[in-house]
């Protein structure tokens, strides 16, 4: 039978199909508050408008006293987590797994939802998700049969973004809802998918969200900030841009649930848009997925949005908001794993009042139905629109459950084919990499992926180039095969395409300074090799060249490793070498750690067999002591210092240094403004990249009363990483002063990025500067650099060219800064107005560098071959040499150490995309300023980004190792200056 519906507010009528012959009872006081609670009709649907009641399970009024979308009301982690389980205490249709711990030591939990059988054989159900996802082992027919009996699972994921704070609350509901409801739409999800649910991934930061709102909401004179400074332990809004690097625990949560259940859609709900965006992406799309993919994100997207616009719900749309590029978001998890990620971004309500909305969202082809320029707007608006699209994506998985498990069964098999399809077939890691730290390390994350890492029986030749047995092979014919070829492949971006919505190129191999070889002859499939059923580890230990070590060493590549032994190992003493040399018929470079016998004690050589087995380094016994200059390896006192304003970049110098065990204190800027004697305190202070200029860095955060940042009774999740009793004031000038005193004295300050403007904006560095750059296109991507100043400590163990990742500013020049009474700076080099490679003659957006072919993904390569107009731009000889020329390194003219340079123009782009790059070719990437006794280094580019650039850690870790040396390998002594920087 059909029920016509209507709901208690007379607005909307909807044809059920099929409803239970007898209706089941409403909870009438809970559904009084929905319709209390929410502002407009058509903002209720007649899956949300009424909540079921049962006899036997609590519902959100019954355990937490209030209903979901209350007004003013917002519930902490341990209350969501705590309905969660009343709900699977009471419902045999629930359980509650926990998935791990925060950094900060909170519970992150996955609940399930399903029929009551399939609960009870929810094992089972996984079984044969995992039999349908490995095609290798599960032929057609069998997978027909599986896909009979299997069930999909749909994900649904809350908060990852903190001050959008409707979706725990609404997950609360909706899993009650799915838990009791008798209604056939519910019963169709719940007899025909499975539904997981966490309903806070940013557990650290819900807290503190609720923290300061709360308090307000409980004391109008509570004087904390409006919004926290800290979310997680490291990062704010970028925790939603892990999805490469894995660094933060809740991405590796998810990573590991999502490989234990294999769901075949990850749903992760944002609030930062009116009324509902469900996402399709305006593109360029990620080039590596299955186009099955996206035709499934449209499937879903245009069945929500029909869905809600024939109830009448205003202003639902698709097709806007971001690009589908980047793979680096959390929900890209199920993307790169032949299952589908998807988001919605509602219309929020931030403190959970009730306001006016005004929105300003025209009209377009994508969105015929355009949200309201003027609305009252609640929670409990939010809870409903999240609620009631959900449901209708997730019946609409359950009712075509068959095509869902069909497709993902398919792309599968399409991914295993790949390697002899679209390619390429393999990558390969070279045995003899010089940096075995770091593709283990590489090597792991993509373990960590699910990806399968083989290792090379014996030594084989692909191209004519020879591998050595023990080189580690990515096949790309397994399962995951997209989820290590997204990362470790080319990006190119069209500048011309589509605005970007956040990187554009990202290829681990150069981030990593390693060598990772793309492999297209399918040969190399047939090559013996062995399945990595371990974590892989880089060799190491100790050999003994000498029966009678003098000394032992260990060369030095830049492997981040070597600073975490140095510093897990303070007392011993570590000499660096400042000239390559020969000894015992070994070949060692500069910065080379020679570890004497004499002074180090009786078990130095049992020590060393341990750390390098642990780090991943051999030390060889040598007859003598090398007769090289040398200088101590320092383990200086070191401070990473933060803005109150935002610490969301500078969280990623934290969690590099935390992850190499370099231990730090965490500053604030006002120490350095009240503290006139740094350098008794601290020998380097780093200063990450921060969103404020340097006048913004001096005047700080402001207001009229304190600003508190610390623990109270009301807020006792605040205050984790730093405290103080008013946030306001900045760096002020007395900072500068003190600065300027610390490095004079001999202190290293670090400054990376957009921190670079404090010292060069106050004179602190001269004879360089920031250059505007007007039509400079060079999103965050991979670009090329060379080695300018071989002999620098801070360059030690790097090669001629290093890949690092930069976004757009600054762009340093030299010149500049020292008045006119002073030798003035030569101009920066100039270059040439070469043909620009990122011009609209460039091929589009695709797989691959610059000049490579795109590939579309699941077919056959050659089938696509005759219509992709491959890239063609070539520079003229004559420009191309002028270019050279004028690029080329040029001595600066003052005692500025360029460390290392943008290559030229043609040469820049690794990954990602350029235009007009002449603005920065050639440009000081990092700089070495000598001031006083001590020296400022300037960063251009971020050598800790994201978790993703482990290649350039070493640039920083160098500086902390040769503090106090850095004018080691200087052809002349720089001369000393007394305090006001003339020179004696
Ligand atoms: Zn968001």
């Amino acid at each position: 039978m059909n029920l016509l519906r209507t709901t208690a507010l007379g607005a909307i009528a909807i044809i059920l199909p099929s409803a239970p012959a007898v209706a089941q009872r409403y909870d009438d006081a809970y559904t009084a508050k929905i319709l209390e609670y929410t502002t407009e009709p058509f903002f209720l649907t007649p899956y949300v408008d009424h909540l079921p009641a049962s006899e036997t399970v609590p519902t959100p009024l019954d355990v937490l006293g209030h209903i979901v979308g209350a007004p003013d009301i917002l519930s902490y982690p341990a209350e969501v987590h705590q309905y969660m389980r009343a709900l699977a205490d009471a419902s045999p249709r629930v359980k509650v797994f926990s998935m791990g711990e925060t950094e900060e030591g909170r519970e992150m939990i996955l609940v399930v939802i399903s029929h009551e059988d399939t609960i009870e054989r929810l094992d089972e159900y996984k079984a044969i998700l995992a039999r349908l996802g490995d095609p290798r082992t599960t032929p057609e027919a069998e997978a027909d049969s599986l896909i009979r009996t299997g069930k999909p699972i749909y994900w649904a994921t809350g908060a990852i973004h903190s001050p959008e704070t409707g979706s725990p609350e609404m997950l609360m509901e909706l899993a009650y809802r799915l838990a009791v409801s008798d209604d056939e739409f519910i019963k169709t999800i719940r007899d025909s998918a499975i539904v997981m649910i966490t309903p806070i991934i940013e557990v650290d930061g819900r807290a503190k969200m609720v923290d300061l709102h709360m308090a307000r909401h409980r004391d109008p004179d509570f004087p904390g900030p409006s919004r926290p400074l800290y979310w997680g332990k490291y990062v704010a809004h970028d925790n939603n841009r892990d999805g490469i690097g894995l660094s933060l625990k809740l991405s590796q949560h998810v990573t590991r649930t999502f490989l234990e259940y294999r769901p075949q859609i990850l749903h992760d709900l944002h609030e930062s848009a009116s009324h509902l965006y469900t996402s399709t992406g305006r593109g360029p799309y990620n080039a590596w997925l299955d186009p099955i993919t996206i035709n499934e994100w449209n499937n879903l997207a245009y069945k929500e949005v029909k869905e809600m616009t024939a109830l009448g719900v205003p202003g639902v749309y698709t097709h806007d908001f971001y690009d589908g590029w980047a793979p680096n978001y959390m929900f890209w998890i199920a993307q790169s794993h032949n299952a589908i990620g998807r988001f919605y971004e509602t219309q929020g309500a931030g403190n959970a009042s009730t306001r006016v909305l005004r929105t300003n969202v025209q009209r377009q082809w994508h969105r015929p139905n355009t949200p309201l320029p003027e609305v009252m707007w609640s929670i409990r608006n939010n809870v409903n629109l999240q609620q009631s699209a959900i449901l209708i994506a997730m019946n609409h998985v359950a009712n075509n459950k068959a095509e869902f498990l069909q497709n993902f069964y398919r792309k599968s098999q399409r991914s295993i084919a790949k390697a002899t399809a679209e390619g390429p077939a393999a990558y390969v890691f070279p045995a003899d990499d010089s940096r075995l730290s770091h593709q283990a390390r590489l090597l792991r994350l993509m373990q960590a992926r699910g990806v399968e890492v083989h290792r090379a029986n014996q030594s084989f030749t692909i191209d004519e180039t020879e591998y050595s047995a023990g080189s580690y092979v990515i096949r790309m014919d397994q399962p995951f095969s997209r989820s290590a070829d997204m990362l470790l492949d080319k990006q190119y971006y069209n500048p011309d395409d589509p605005r970007p919505y956040d990187d554009v190129g990202w290829t681990l191999g150069p981030l990593y300074n390693l060598t990772t070889v793309r492999i297209e002859e399918p040969e190399i499939l047939s090559v013996p090799m062995t399945l990595m059923r371990d974590s892989v580890r880089a060799p190491g230990g100790v050999e003994r060249i000498s029966g009678n070590p003098r000394a032992y060493i260990i060369n030095y590549k830049a492997a981040n490793s070597l600073a975490a032994f140095r510093f897990a190992h303070e007392n011993l003493r570590i000499e660096a070498a400042e000239e390559s040399f020969e000894i015992d018929d070994l070949s060692f470079g500069t910065g080379t750690f020679i570890i004497p016998t004499s002074g180090n004690g009786g078990n130095l050589e049992r020590v060393l067999a341990t750390a390098g087995s642990e780090y991943g380094f051999t030390a060889y016994g040598v007859s003598s002591l090398p007769s090289v200059p040398t200088h101590p390896v320092e383990t200086p006192r070191v401070a990473i210092v933060h803005t109150w304003s935002s610490t969301q970049s500078e969280g990623w110098v934290r969690l590099a240094f935390d992850m190499y065990g370099i231990p730090y204190d965490y500053i604030s800027i006002h120490e350095i403004r009240d503290n006139e004697n740094l350098k008794g305190k601290y020998d380097v202070l780093v200063m990450g990249p921060s969103s404020l200029d340097a006048l913004s860095t001096l005047r700080g955060v402001t207001g009229t009363d304190p600003i508190p940042w610390k623990p109270t009774d009301l807020t006792p999740n605040i205050g984790a990483q730093d405290q103080t009793d008013d946030m306001r004031g900045g760096l002020e000038l007395s900072g500068v002063i003190n600065l300027s005193r610390f490095v004079k004295e001999g202190g290293t300050f670090v400054a990376i990025t957009s921190s670079a403007s404090l010292p060069l904006h106050f004179g602190l560095v001269t004879g360089l500067r920031i250059k505007q750059t007007s039509n400079l296109w060079a999103r965050g991507g991979v670009f090329r650099t060379q080695l300018a100043a071989d002999d620098s400590p801070i360059a030690y163990g790097f090669g001629e060219e290093l890949a690092v990742y930069f976004n757009s500013s600054p762009v340093f020049a030299t010149g500049g800064g020292r008045g006119r009474f002073g030798r003035s700076g030569r101009q920066a080099p100039r270059t040439s107005a070469a043909p620009d490679p990122g011009s609209t003659l460039a091929r589009r957006t695709g797989r691959g560098g610059r000049d490579e072919e795109d590939v579309i993904q699941g077919r056959a390569r050659d089938l696509g071959r005759a219509g992709v107009e491959a890239f063609e731009e070539r520079q003229d000889e004559d420009e191309a040499e002028a270019d050279q020329q004028g690029s080329r390194a040029t001595p600066p003219p003052n005692d500025n150490r360029i460390i290392f340079r943008f290559a030229p123009a043609e040469d820049l782009l690794i990954s990602g995309g350029l235009k007009n790059g002449a603005e920065m070719a050639g440009a000081p990437a990092l700089v070495d300023a000598p001031l006083g006794d001590g020296h400022i280094v300037l960063f251009s580019f971020n050598p800790f980004w994201r978790g993703e650039t482990v290649g350039s850690y070493a640039l920083v870790f160098n500086t902390l190792l040769h503090h106090g040396h850095l004018d080691a390998g200087q052809e002349d002594e720089r001369p000393t200056t007394d305090q006001d920087g003339d020179e004696r």
